[in-house]
């Protein structure tokens, strides 16, 4: 596919190419952006910020209804790009499909709550013929940085909520699945959206991301992806607004009057889809030592009847990670807790990027598996005397995106609500859950801001004060 920059698809001066994860075969190449590239994008976006300030509310809302209309007809076909470029199975490329439905659909009609609010200026001494009052108004610019494993739906997130506020926006996709983001940016222009309003720059981000987000006509970062990088862009992008949401080792509780049949479903959902790949997989899960190999025992049976290959195949539940070099790191990271001291209780082999769903019993807090982020189909599972021990593992890490409990005692959910360092809480279910329209976001160095539309209108516009001086 072509990249889209200062209204028209252009095929720029060098090609990357777009591989398929599972077959390893080249499916698409896309333009590798240059500096210049970057450069006359923001200048184009310049012209789109003024287009979308002529823009009302309700044309606003218009657009991106029409955009759902398109999603919706072209529902198959961005179900098999998914698949076809970031290799999760296709039940859930389609399912990414309807969330990024949900996402603009939410975003639409924020753009009709951009609220101000008297302020009562009387209230102040001295001021009984003042008024004010506020005005919420678009930054300009939001530059837009997607990671590879959510390739639609988290350039919706950042996309949906840019275009309600009323600003222009230039989208950065992850070089490996580039596709979505660019089907996304057509239906978007099919629905209207004026041709300068949205630019979509293709490329390497160590090439051409300082030039991005370094750019002073950028007035705001929306960026989701690796932790490190995250830090780089905050560094770079100087006195701008930024929104980070970063990566995660997220723990899941389990206390011994916990389900263990739901803790089980809970945690082959949130372990394994995606091939463990998404921000707020169960990673390290935190058992009282009372029910430890009971669980063990329920949860190897189901996590060794996942099924793995070809993603396309409506019967495999876990497909390749997005490159051979990713299965490896994962297949190193089991060896390492093997060779220090945890049991491997399931799967673990690895067929090029496929990885067999794995179980690690015993692990240790200070193996790497316990302190970084794996991204792969893997959980660890380490035993715990009480909800004192759990509560202090779950926060012994530098993230804090998702956490779960499973438990009866609402005394004891209620101490890991309050307890916990955590952006989402998650009591009798998985750590992997998200609707589009809540609150997303995490502590520490899981980032700062939060994403779901309402929350990311707020942080992509600015508020004014309005004071009447009257006589
Ligand atoms: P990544 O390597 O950090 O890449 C993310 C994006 O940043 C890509 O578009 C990448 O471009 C770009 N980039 C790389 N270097 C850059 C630079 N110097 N300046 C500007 N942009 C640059 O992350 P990933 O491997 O795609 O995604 C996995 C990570 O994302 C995990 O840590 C995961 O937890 C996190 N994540 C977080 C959330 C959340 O909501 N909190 C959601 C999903 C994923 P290239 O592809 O061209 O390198």
């Amino acid at each position: 596919m072509k990249m889209y920059i200062n209204g028209n698809w252009t095929s720029g001066t060098s090609q990357i190419e777009v591989v398929n994860p599972y077959s390893g075969k080249p499916i698409d190449t896309v333009p590798a952006a240059t500096v210049e590239d970057v450069e006359m994008a923001i200048k184009s976006a310049e012209r789109g910020a003024n287009a979308m300030r002529a823009l009302s509310a309700f044309d606003r809302y218009e657009i991106l209804m029409r955009a759902v209309v398109l999603l919706n007809e072209r529902r198959q076909d961005l179900g098999e790009t998914i698949t076809n470029e970031e290799g999760k199975v296709i039940s859930e490329g389609l399912l990414e499909v309807d969330r990024c439905v949900q996402t603009i659909t939410w975003s639409a009609e924020e753009a009709k709550r951009l609220f101000g609010e008297t302020i009562p200026l009387d209230a102040a001494p001295g001021n009984e013929m003042k008024f004010g009052f506020t005005v919420r108004v678009p930054v300009g610019i939001v530059v837009a940085i997607s990671p590879f494993n959510f390739p639609l739906n988290l350039v919706a997130h950042k996309v949906g909520p840019a275009i309600a506020g009323g600003n222009a926006v230039v989208i950065k996709p992850a070089s490996d699945t580039p596709l979505s983001a660019l089907k996304l940016t057509e239906i978007l222009l099919d629905a209207g959206l004026p041709a300068e309003a949205i630019q979509c720059v293709t490329g390497s981000g160590s090439a051409i991301g300082d030039a991005l987000v370094s750019n002073p006509a950028v007035r705001k970062v929306t960026f989701t992806g690796s932790q490190e990088v995250g830090e780089h862009i905050t560094h770079t992008a100087g006195l701008k607004k930024v929104t980070m949401e970063l990566g995660s080792n997220s723990p899941l509780i389990v206390l011994p009057d916990a389900d263990i049949d739901k803790v089980v479903a809970a945690t082959v959902q949130s372990g394994y889809s995606n091939a463990g790949q998404v921000c707020i997989s169960t990673q390290r899960v935190i058992v009282d030592k009372s029910v430890y190999s009971d669980f063990l025992d329920a949860l190897a049976p189901s996590v060794e009847a996942l099924s793995t290959g070809d993603p396309m195949r409506e019967t495999v539940n876990v497909g390749p990670m997005v490159r051979e070099s990713d299965a490896a790191r994962v297949e190193s990271w089991i060896q390492e807790a093997v060779g220090a001291g945890a049991r491997l209780v399931a799967g673990g082999g690895r067929d090029g990027a496929v990885v067999r769903p794995a179980i690690l019993a015993d692990v240790d807090r200070n193996m790497r598996f316990s302190r970084d982020e794996l991204f792969g189909p893997a959980v660890g599972v380490t035993p715990v005397s009480g909800i004192d021990e759990a509560i202090e593992f779950a926060n012994d890490t530098r993230f804090g995106l998702s956490a779960a409990i499973f438990t009866e005692n609402l005394d004891n959910a209620m101490r890991f609500a309050l307890e916990v360092d955590s952006g989402n809480l998650n009591i009798n279910g998985g750590t992997q859950f998200r609707a589009d329209l809540m609150p997303y976001g995490g502590l520490k160095d899981s980032g700062m801001g939060k994403e779901g539309p309402r929350y990311a209108v707020e942080e992509m516009t600015e508020l004014k004060m309005v004071i009447m001086h009257r006589s």
